[in-house]
């Protein structure tokens, strides 16, 4: 392999990896597989503990595990990292090692505040943890995008790179950003068009034509079951790919009727919450909503639960039997992110 030609500069390194979810799990893997010295950082008995054991780490309590890491990798829900920092990480980690991060949110918006004395990088992978693992199992990797905030080492490039090396990412595309710039754009995706405005969209459709006669279960297969095969070409070949399988009749509609749907007036009211994103509005008012126990966020959760194309949608996908394994994924949990 090319660590031959070309060692790591982590070749040497302890890395601490805290958190074993979605990216921990996959990051501790990959790591580990190139050669790589890993230890797991988790509350003891906690959700993923065992898991981390029986697939051979050695796991220890956070602060244990940062004591003595060249780099530690911050990889548990993001809002519990600023306790983790002040408790676990700034009491331990030594002089000159780097702390990683896979989302730049609590450095972006002064939520954690580093020691000046460590390197700060961040290291993204463009999809979840699940492929970041498949695809280095198959030799290739997923794209990562990284960043260095803080440069203490002198070394802090080279280190975030043989970071996106270890877990796969050298082998697909990185790509060169800032905390700033990962912060903001990824938390508009998810709110203005992959979660907010897809489900949005979703729902007004599903609404519009119930409410103007037609049957749910129709409704339902239109506007949300379908909307997997457009994603689906989306995904692998962009808007070219989409128009290419779309019949004349669906393109035509495409061109007419989709500005009238998505007008100015959304563009504007993007344009609206990017604002709230970049003035610090939105972190402020989530920070607030997390620390009062998320009495908002669970009755708008509830309210999504409770709609009617949930209710016919789960009476359909339950006739749809290669819908089972990733219906068979939990729901989101509270601090899931979408990218
Ligand atoms: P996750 O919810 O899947 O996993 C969290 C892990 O942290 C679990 O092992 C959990 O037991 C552990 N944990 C929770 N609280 C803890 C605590 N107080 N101390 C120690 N461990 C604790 O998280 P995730 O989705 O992998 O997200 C991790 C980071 O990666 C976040 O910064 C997120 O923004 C970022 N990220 C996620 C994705 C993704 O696809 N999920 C993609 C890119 C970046
Ligand atoms: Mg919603």
């Amino acid at each position: 392999m090319s660590a031959n030609t070309n060692p790591n500069p982590l070749a040497k390194a302890r890395i601490a990896v805290l958190g074993y979810g979605s990216q921990g799990r996959a990051h501790a893997l990959n790591l580990r597989d190139s050669g790589l010295d890993v230890v797991v950082g988790l509350r003891p008995n906690g959700p993923t503990w065992h898991k981390a054991r029986a697939e051979g780490f050695t796991v220890a309590e956070p602060g244990e595990a940062v004591k003595g890491a060249d780099l530690v990798a911050v990889l548990t829900p993001d809002m519990v990292q600023p306790a983790l920092y002040t408790e676990s990480i700034e009491p331990n980690i030594k002089p000159g090692a780097a702390l990683l991060f896979a989302h730049g949110f609590n450095v972006h918006f002064g939520q954690i505040v580093p020691r000046k004395d460590i390197d700060v990088i961040l290291v993204a992978p463009k999809g979840p943890g699940a492929l970041v693992r498949t695809e280095y199992e198959r030799g290739r990797g997923v794209p990562c995008i990284w960043a260095v905030y803080q440069d203490a080492s002198g070394h802090a490039e080279a280190i975030t790179r043989g970071y996106a090396d270890g877990i796969g990412g050298g082998r697909a595309m990185i790509i060169k950003t800032d905390f700033k710039e990962e912060t903001e754009t990824d938390l508009f995706g998810e709110q203005a068009v992959l979660c907010g405005g897809a489900s949005e969209l979703v729902i007004a459709g599903f609404e519009t034509l119930v409410e103007a006669g037609y049957q749910p279960e129709i409704a339902y297969y239109e506007v949300m079951h379908e909307l997997k095969l457009i994603v689906d070409l989306f995904y692998e070949g962009g808007l070219t790919k989409m128009l290419q399988f779309v019949s004349e009749t669906a393109q035509y509609g495409d061109y007419v009727s989709g500005p009238r749907v998505i007008d100015a007036g959304v563009k504007a009211r993007m344009k609206d919450v990017l604002t709230d994103i970049q003035d610090g509005t939105f972190a402020r008012n989530w920070t607030a909503e997390y620390k009062a126990g998320l009495p908002n966020y669970k009755r708008l959760k509830q309210a999504d639960l409770d709609h009617p194309i949930e209710q016919v949608g789960a009476r359909l996908r339950a006739r749809m039997p290669w819908l089972q394994p990733s219906a068979a994924k939990p729901a989101a949990e509270p601090l899931k992110k979408a990218g």
